[in-house]
């Protein structure tokens, strides 16, 4: 493990200001920021990130979780992940996001993990956490050891001939369903970023995973305001039924009106390489009668371009399978 200078931040600007002085802003930033610490301490554990320095933000007043002006909800970068999930609103207007929570890592994994350092957590690769092995993500230009190699867990969906790492993220599926805005300060300003343009997909630079600059630091997470009697569900399907990470995911944020789909918003994680968005389902879905013959053509619409490696062929169906129950449930008596 590298040796690094631990700072603390009193200010929001101060962060900033510290943030920019990293010379990269991705793989082997030099002044990484701390909230909880699950995925950065680990990583540097490591040796995978190699910052040194360390700002810690723990002390800035960044946990709030609060009802905006139009209705919707800020969720402070700070929020534990336990928190939101336990919180009144987002459990009784945001259920999916409650329930992805719950379904990741373990409770005390969730006292700590914050909700920027999740929307930040890096892949679980077995390639890009052993230095020992080539990874693009973490040394660019060294290659993929994961495509034919143990891919079993890796991403179907965004692959491309330089990397097959999953997001692991069960929070930003749901966030992605629910049309979440990153809120971001940085030395040029303030930004507000849809989730839908915040991740990049691997290409040709897989150590470019967000659009993130030096310097940028999440401040808050944004929803929109629910739309009434619409209804969301969260279904994670793995290994085993806790502590282990996604094989197939499915976010659902739906309104059914006599029988009718009216608006559909669907999201995949554990298949692929970002918290994965299906416009496909949702067009099968919007306007027709909800029924388990559609959900299935909607299944088969957001996994028609799907590019399996050695090991797994599986999740196609499996994210098929998937997105059918989690709309089963989620139109059940609706
Ligand atoms: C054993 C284990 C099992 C897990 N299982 C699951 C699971 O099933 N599902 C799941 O979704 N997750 C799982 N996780 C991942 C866990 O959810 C993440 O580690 C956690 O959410 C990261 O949050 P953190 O606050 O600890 O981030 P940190 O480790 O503090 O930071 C992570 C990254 O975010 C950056 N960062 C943090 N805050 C900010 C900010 N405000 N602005 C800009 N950058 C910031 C840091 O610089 C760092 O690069 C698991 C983790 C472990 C260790």
């Amino acid at each position: 493990m590298q040796t690094f200078e631990y700072r603390q931040s009193t200010s929001v600007d101060q962060a900033v200001q510290a943030g920019a002085r990293s010379k990269r802003a991705q793989q082997y930033a030099d002044v990484r920021f701390i909230a909880g610490g699950t995925t950065l301490v680990d990583l540097m554990k490591l040796d995978v990130e190699r910052p040194n320095q360390v700002v810690d933000i723990n002390g800035l007043p960044l946990a709030q979780i609060k009802t905006s002006a139009d209705g919707g909800l800020v969720i402070g970068a700070l929020a534990r992940n336990s928190a939101v999930a336990h919180h009144p609103v987002v459990q009784r207007d945001y259920a999916v996001l409650s329930l992805a929570l719950l379904s990741g890592a373990s409770p005390q994994l969730r006292n700590m993990a914050t909700t920027a350092g999740n929307l930040l957590q890096r892949t679980r690769c077995v390639y890009f956490r052993d230095t020992a092995h080539a990874c693009n993500k973490r040394e660019p230009g060294s290659g993929c050891s994961a495509i034919g190699g143990h891919n079993r867990m890796l991403a179907i969906l965004g692959t491309s001939k330089d990397c097959i790492a999953s997001n692991p993220s069960d929070q930003n599926v749901a966030l992605t369903a629910l049309e979440a805005t990153i809120q971001v300060q940085g030395v040029k300003g303030n930004q507000s970023i849809p989730i839908q343009d915040f991740y990049l997909k691997p290409g040709s630079t897989p150590n470019s995973e967000n659009v993130l600059e030096p310097g940028d630091l999440i401040v808050s997470v944004t929803l929109p305001p629910p739309a009434p009697d619409t209804r969301s569900h969260y279904l994670k399907l793995r290994d085993r039924a806790a502590y282990e990470f996604a094989l197939a995911s499915a976010a659902i944020v739906i309104k059914v009106n006599g029988g009718r789909i009216e608006r559909a918003r669907v999201a995949l994680g554990g298949v692929g390489t970002v918290p994965w968005r299906s416009r496909e389902a949702e067009q099968v879905l919007e306007g027709h009668t909800a029924d388990v013959a559609l959900f299935r053509r909607a299944a088969e619409a957001a996994l028609k371009d799907a590019q399996p490696a050695s090991e797994n062929g599986f999740k196609v169906e499996l994210a098929k399978r998937c997105i059918v129950q989690a709309l089963t449930v989620s139109t059940q008596s609706a």
